[in-house]
């Protein structure tokens, strides 16, 4: 690449992040200091010279670099006080991605792999204006592999679809080690189990391992499903105050309450936390379907969510003030079907810290869940009955 000499000695590597064991070794990204950009250079030393793609977006901004590997481990940090750590995990079956939060606004200004790996990043200077002109041109949620459909139904026992929230490169909340992801799958796993094991259901989950998921590909499969229920676990966090215990919100265009509309557009922020553009091209989904059958499906959502309360606050105890709330969750857009977001606990609070990373925990709380569907079930029987008088 022209005026990008290969400056090794140079190179100053600014950070590392702690990395787990693995077969591959990690790759580390280098910041290389470069007087003719007034800007940055980055260096990632691949094994091979991949196919790559390298964008910035807006708000706030950051670099992105796709690598197809979906194995490899990136490390580093772009600055000693930067806005903070980069991100780097699998992001679909073909593709790694790190995401880097910049200082100020930048643009990728050359960017070219040679021969034995090098991949050379050199980003410039930009306005706001610039940075945003720039990250109208990322690719979008079009550029991922997609959860493939729900298997057809095996049965004709009720059918609960249970989403782990996040996954893959978006971790969800996140405190130390402990990662809002890792919690939800290990509980969406053990209640998965639990409900199969009474053999009363069939179960079906959007996502079995530490993979991203798109929010609308959650609603998509969820709606491909014919579910009977559909269960997002996800965490909560508060950043002032104190508050502990589960929450369950069913979804409303208004929100109950101001601190329920942020935790939904927290969680709504799921595709951009892994560095998608927002497409409205794949936001098929209807919001306010006002038929008759998306009415009842709100109350039969609302029942589910008063049961599961009910079941979680006898059984676990831990159960936090107004547990039962609304507001206008993105995976809960299915108006075909009763739904219900669960906030297992708080993040923020040791005690449920405590409790939500413990395997005997997840099986209490879990247990707890499937007394409130069984209950649910009976009720919902006699108010679909009802409904067809
Ligand atoms: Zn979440």
């Amino acid at each position: 690449m022209h005026g990008m000499t290969r400056r090794q000695a140079g190179a100053l590597i600014l950070g590392l992040l702690g990395g787990t064991a693995t077969a591959r070794a990690e790759v580390v990204l280098t910041a290389v200091q470069e007087t003719r950009f007034s800007g940055l250079v980055l260096r990632l030393d691949l094994d091979a010279p991949l196919p790559f793609r390298a964008f910035v977006l807006a708000d706030p901004p950051r670099l992105v670099v796709d690598v197809a590997d979906p194995e490899l481990r990136i490390a580093g940090r772009l600055a000693p006080a930067g806005p903070g750590p980069l991100r780097a995990g699998r992001i679909d079956a073909r593709w790694s991605r790190l995401i880097a939060p910049l200082e100020r606004p930048m643009t990728v200004a050359e960017a070219g792999i040679d021969p034995g790996g090098a991949l050379r990043i050199a980003l410039e200077r930009a306005s706001g204006a610039e940075l945003a002109a720039a990250a109208r041109l990322a690719p979008g949620p079009e550029v991922l592999g997609r959860i493939a459909p729900p298997p057809p139904a095996a049965s004709s026992l009720p059918r609960i679809v249970i989403d782990p929230g996040h996954g893959g490169i978006d971790p969800g909340a996140l405190r130390g080690e402990i990662a809002e992801k890792d919690i939800a799958l290990a509980t969406g796993l053990e209640l998965a189990a639990q409900l199969e094991r009474t053999g009363r259901y069939e179960v079906a989950l959007t996502r079995r391992d530490d993979r991203f998921v798109l929010l609308d590909d959650r609603v998509r499969f969820a709606r491909a499903s014919d579910a009977a229920l559909f269960l997002s676990l996800h965490t909560n966090t508060v950043t002032a105050g104190q508050a502990s215990g589960a929450t369950l919100y069913v979804s409303s265009s208004e929100a109950s309450d101001s601190e329920s509309a942020r935790r939904a557009r927290l969680e709504n922020g799921s595709d951009s936390a892994a560095g998608l553009r927002p497409s409205e091209v794949l936001d098929d989904v209807a919001r306010t379907l006002m038929d008759l059958e998306s009415r009842a499906n709100g109350t039969r959502s609302r029942m589910a969510a008063e049961r599961l309360v009910e079941s979680l606050s006898d059984a676990t105890g831990v159960i936090r003030s107004r547990p039962l709330r609304a507001a206008d969750f993105q995976v809960l857009r299915a108006p075909e079907m009763p739904s219900a977001l669960i906030e297992l606990g708080f993040l923020s609070d040791a005690g449920d810290r405590a409790d939500m990373v413990s395997p005997a925990w997840q099986r209490r709380f879990s247990a707890a869940i499937v007394t409130g569907i069984d209950e649910w079930m009976t009720a919902d029987r006699a108010f679909l009955a009802l409904m067809q008088r």
